[in-house]
């Protein structure tokens, strides 16, 4: 196994350590340690090897190995004095590694902050805390007024739109990155439309912010019985896994609190995990109220320096809660009482790219290794977790009600196949975007001064476009997917790989008209303002946050009421808590129901329920709208009646005959390659070579089916084939991955081969 002896350089009794280095490598390589370094070296400490013709910076493994038996090269440089990675670290790493079939090197990597286990440094040089930025000051309701101001001055115009759309302000430096140059910015402050001002932008809007002292709310009867429940299985030796589900608005923060409280109380520490912590300032915000100082915030805004600085901050002790996203789980918080995941069931939590793990099933296995609670909370459980409390393997612990005396909000379907709902849709929607009930709610809403939060779950301008005669469609060069029209940008872009070009005015062949249809946020944004000119409206997709805060700086004027309506992606379906919001409206909830997977009935009836459950958590009740095309789709009618339980059970069932998890264990083996027959070819092969290895090695109760090609089957230039693997039983599926791994793992050529152990989704 051992590739980098080349002899010569080692003594031949030298003792040798065993590295993983952050590389797409299975193995880990054996050096020879020299004399002065020899006492010092220990697992878990990071070392300069030579690697190939270079060299790389890699994570001791193991000491005292034998050296192979053409010798080792020697270690370059012992970097650290004191282990980077505890035992106890370095255990869940070793699981995490054996367990997803992924290289030793690159989950450390993943466990580390960023830049401890790089080559080059990583860290991009943070332009100065004070900006420019433009403000608008003045506003133009209509479109007369607008068509006054700017006559021909297209650009400055949609300059307004796009500042608009940013709610209000933007640093100069990131509408220059949108394309509008400081002339046509000048043009704004020239009309007297926006203001130019110099601000200190918080770098870490957290740091920074007041820490409101957290109001000692009195524990509601329901949050009494749950804390009291969690609390006494923090004191036994083995807490095991518990499910907190609690629909929207239970109080669940207050309950995490307390029984962060009490791992603290009995000396320990805690981990709690946001599906993504710049969507969800208001929970990190009340921890930080709640303890203070004791908080690390493990984010992806802070600079390298700066999660380095958080880091060894909880691995000295001087703060003892770790927050963060997906790999704030490989947070070094020792001794620890409780890892805490709220929205358990979010698809964030699995890591898309190797290491492809699911933070949910890391943090079971270390609670139990280090004697923890493993705490997951949500309103809408994933079935795995729902299936683990049912059969007793996880405590169940409920908040059936909301904290305030309102009851979850009513929930109304309108049918989009309707006919007079239809009256609204405009010559490009291809469906309306505001039916009349949901144009009159958002009115009512604003007439009372509420706010609203419209979900649309589909970015840009019209995501279809195609020739009126030839019927042609306008995809990506690189996917087999086609592109979405934004029309701010005036391009068509892939969704995937980002590959963009100008729009067509007409089709090539045929020289006919070309048809718009598919709406996205950009067109209800546009729609939105002529409807209601007065409303202040803030859009958040992945077009308007491209840069560090943004989101943050949205619902913090979201926060402030200096928004009306709010639209946006499944990016404003989570954990957001504002009272004043009293209307729910989704204007296409058909969106992921469609999608070619066996998750897309799960993760449309969470979105529903989540972004439901932002309506009426105030004083004045909620109401939510829905518009869809099929309204009679179980997942919708759950939905409406806040029915979990119901859909769950109906999902279990049909999942059943499937074979889908978690009635059975699946592993997704994907091929990929520049060309079409060396995949098809590659997988083919593959998927019965691992047939002839199930049988041979009687590896029984593990399937193999396919293979066939992606959903997505052409990818950022690669062809796309995939065979999956089921199983009963996990240990058996998992020796089947390490055999391929090891011995199929690394084809000839740009081949590739991806192993997705417990895959989120089969695109
Ligand atoms: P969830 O996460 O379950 O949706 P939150 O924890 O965000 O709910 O709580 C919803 C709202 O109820 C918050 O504004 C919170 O401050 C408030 N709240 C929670 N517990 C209590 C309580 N015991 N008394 C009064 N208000 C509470
Ligand atoms: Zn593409």
């Amino acid at each position: 196994m051992d590739k980098s002896s080349n002899g010569g350089r080692m003594a031949n009794s030298a003792l040798c350590c065993r590295v993983a280095v952050p590389r797409p490598v299975y193995q880990t390589f054996t050096y020879a340690l020299a004399e002065e370094i020899r006492d010092r070296a220990a697992p878990g400490m990071r070392v300069r090897v030579p690697f190939g013709r270079g060299e790389t910076i890699g994570c001791i493994d193991a000491v005292a190995v034998d050296p192979p038996p053409g010798g080792a090269r020697m270690v370059s440089e012992l970097i650290d004095k004191a282990p980077v990675l505890s035992p106890r670290l370095l255990e869940i790493c070793r699981w995490t590694a054996q367990y997803y079939v992924a290289p030793l090197g690159l989950v450390f990597r993943a466990a580390l902050p960023p830049g401890l286990l790089a080559d080059a440094s990583e860290d991009a040089a943070d332009a100065g805390p004070v900006r420019q930025v433009l403000r608008l000051v003045r506003h133009l309701p209509t479109l007369e007024e607008r068509e006054a101001l700017f006559g021909r001055a297209y650009r400055q115009r949609e300059a307004l739109e796009a500042l608009e759309e940013l709610g209000g302000a933007s640093t100069i430096v990131d509408l220059e990155a949108q394309g509008f140059s400081r002339a046509v910015l000048g043009g704004l402050v020239e009309r007297g439309v926006a203001m130019v001002t110099e601000e200190r932008l918080q770098r870490d809007p957290f740091a920074g912010m007041d820490a409101l002292p957290e109001p000692s709310l009195r524990p509601t009867r329901d949050q009494v019985r749950a804390i009291d429940l969690l609390d006494a299985l923090l004191e036994r030796p083995d807490p095991g896994v518990a499910l907190l589900r609690g629909v929207t608005g239970s109080g669940k923060t207050l309950v995490y609190i307390r029984i962060i409280e009490s791992a603290l109380a009995s000396g320990r520490g805690a981990i709690l995990l946001v599906p993504e912590i710049s969507l969800t300032p208001q929970t990190v915000q009340r921890f930080r109220s709640a303890f203070g100082d004791a908080v690390a915030v493990l984010h992806s805004g802070l600079s390298g320096g700066e999660r380095r600085d958080a880091w060894q901050a909880l691995r000295d002790g001087r703060k003892r809660i770790a927050i963060g996203a997906r790999s704030a789980v490989f947070a070094p918080v020792d001794p620890l009482g409780v890892v805490i995941l709220d929205e358990e069931h979010e698809g964030s939590y699995k890591q898309s790219e190797t290491p492809r793990y699911h933070a949910r099933a890391v943090a079971a296995v270390r609670c139990r290794r280090e004697g923890a609670l493993c705490l997951l909370g949500s309103a809408t459980p994933s079935l795995e977790s729902w299936e683990n409390a049912h059969s007793g393997r996880y405590t169940l612990v409920e908040l059936p009600q909301r904290v305030t005396s309102h009851p979850l909000p009513a929930v109304h379907l309108v049918d989009l196949r309707a006919p007079r709902d239809r009256e609204a849709s405009g010559p490009t929607s291809g469906g309306p975007a505001l039916s009349p009930p949901l144009r009159q709610a958002v009115e009512r809403c604003l007439e009372r001064s509420e706010q609203c939060i419209l979900l649309l779950n589909r970015r840009g301008f019209a995501t279809f476009v195609q020739c009126e005669h030839c019927g042609k469609v306008w995809s990506c060069k690189h996917c087999n997917v086609s592109l979405t029209f934004h029309r701010r940008r005036r391009a068509l872009i892939c969704h995937h790989c980002g590959f963009s070009e100008p729009p067509p005015v007409q089709c090539d062949e045929c020289e006919v008209r070309i048809a718009y249809s598919g709406i996205g946020t950009e067109q209800v944004e546009q729609r939105l303002g002529e409807v209601f000119p007065a409303a202040r409206i803030a859009r958040m997709d992945l077009d308007t946050t491209t840069t560090k805060w943004s989101h943050f700086r949205i619902l913090e004027r979201m926060r402030r009421r200096e928004v009306d309506i709010l639209l946006g992606t499944q990016m404003i379906a989570k954990g957001l808590d504002f009272p004043a919001v009293t209307l729910v409206g989704v204007i296409n909830a058909d969106v992921g129901l469609s999608l070619p997977d066996f998750r897309a009935s799960e993760r449309t009836f969470q979105l529903l329920s989540q972004v439901a459950g932002r309506a009426g958590r105030g004083t004045e009740p909620g109401e939510v709208i829905v518009q869809t095309a099929r309204p009679s789709h179980f997942a919708l009618l759950a939905a409406v009646d806040h029915d979990y339980a119901g859909f769950a059970s109906r999902e279990l069932e049909d999942r059943r005959e499937p074979g889908y998890p978690p009635h059975r264990r699946l592993a997704n083996v994907v091929v990929s390659g520049r060309s079409e027959t060396r995949v098809t070819d590659l997988s083919a092969e593959l998927a019965d070579w691992t047939r002839g290895l199930i049988s041979s090695r009687s590896l029984d109760g593990v399937e193999t089916l396919g293979p066939a090609p992606c959903p997505i089957d052409r990818l950022r230039g690669r062809w796309r084939w995939h065979f999956l693997l089921k199983s009963n039983d996990p240990r058996p599926l998992g020796s089947v991955l390490r055999f391929l791994a090891v011995h199929r793992g690394q084809p000839s050529g740009d081949l590739r081969i991806e192993i997705d152990r417990d895959p989120e989704s089969l695109l």
